[in-house]
């Protein structure tokens, strides 16, 4: 069998069969694949961008049942939808959902063609194959990082998957794969990632031995799976210092709504400035918004990070008097805005904090 397979190029081609039986045995049981919706289908793929399944499972069962149709998305209030992503992350395919949701209504319906798809706000090609193929059964592949990784082992394909070039070629490898009969295409894609996400893993040796593809795999037979994909080092992240300020007045919190273009948009903070302020420097800061520092609680240290960029935090919580130019919210008004998890430290602490004053 593998010297047939080595002299005769291709293992991709001997893909399909075992790994779509392998799939229908093996398959995590996930609530959007009992679906051909494409508005349930679209919602997961979005979620999942970036996030864990498990992540995903409880946002996605709140956010349906908040908005059961593309027609009730477009129409939700703002806050109540990014409450509602509280915590997700990447806020920005939250407004592209709604965004994305008005056109289709606009339209009368779905676009059901791969172009049609990719036209709509927040969808790239690797979206509009996935609904394409799982909601309209058409031939369009699905290409992510798991599928990256999986053709690469299968193929021993050393290029670099960082390249567009390289993603370019493994798309048409994989769109040649796709099989004919509509409910293989459905599933097809989602196979693909499958295997990658549970069998072919990043980061440690890939579970070769319950795998599909063991026999034909020419990573596994020349023994260069594990350190395939190939994939040029990123650029290093930009680390920006933040000082955050948890400032307390009568049981109230200070809140302020982040502008409406940028890193975060339209979501609500703890009043923070630029660089690792001391505390003389926090306290000229907190004057400088018109309040007077009063009782300093704690000092408390924070880190996140996104894509391209590190926000390493400083924070204070303080007692202060005067208005500012700030909304003050009580423990339950502090609930009803959605903060984002790059404040989740300093979040927690202000739940505490109101707590303790009630
Ligand atoms: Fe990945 Fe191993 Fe399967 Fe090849 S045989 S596709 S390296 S899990």
């Amino acid at each position: 069998m593998e010297e047939k397979i080595l002299t005769s190029g291709n293992p991709l081609a001997l893909l399909p069969e075992p790994l779509l039986a392998w799939y229908r045995a093996n398959a995590r049981d996930l609530p959007w694949r009992h679906t051909a919706d494409p508005y349930r289908i679209w919602v997961s793929e979005i979620m999942l961008q970036q996030t864990r399944v498990a992540a995903v499972l409880g946002y996605y069962a709140r956010f349906l049942a908040a908005f059961p149709s593309v027609e009730a998305l477009a129409a939700a209030p703002e806050d109540r939808l990014m409450k509602l992503w509280e915590g997700l992350g990447y806020y920005s395919r939250a407004r592209n959902l709604q965004r994305a949701a008005r056109q289709i209504t606009e339209q009368g319906g779905f676009p059901d063609t791969y172009q049609g798809l990719l036209a709509l706000p927040g969808i790239g090609e690797y979206t509009a194959g996935a609904i394409a193929s799982a909601a309209f059964d058409l031939r369009e592949p699905a290409v992510d990082g798991n599928v990256l990784r999986v053709v690469a082992r299968l193929t021993d394909c050393h290029d670099d998957i960082a390249a567009p070039g390289t993603k370019r070629a493994v798309q048409e490898q994989v769109r040649a794969l796709m099989p004919e009969a509509e409910a293989d295409v459905r599933i097809f894609n989602q196979a693909v990632m499958e295997l990658g996400a549970t069998v072919c893993v990043p980061n440690g040796s890939p579970k070769c031995g319950v795998c599909p593809a063991r026999d034909f795999c020419l990573g596994r037979i020349r023994g260069t799976a594990e350190s395939l994909p190939v994939k040029a080092a990123k650029k290093a992240r930009r680390v920006e210092e933040k000082t955050v300020f948890l400032l307390l007045r009568k049981g109230k919190i200070a809140l302020r709504r982040r502008p409406d273009t940028g890193l975060l948009a339209g979501l609500w903070e703890f009043p923070n400035t630029e660089g690792a302020l001391n505390e003389a420097e926090a306290a000229a800061a907190v004057r400088a918004w018109g309040l007077e520092p009063k009782a300093w609680r704690k000092k408390l240290t924070a880190k996140h990070i996104f894509t391209h960029v590190e926000w390493r935090m400083t924070g204070y919580a303080l007692e202060a008097a005067g208005e500012g130019p700030f909304l003050w919210a009580d423990g339950a008004g502090l609930e009803t805005h959605a903060v984002p998890s790059a404040f989740a430290r300093y979040y927690e602490e202000a739940r505490r904090l109101l707590e303790e004053e009630r």
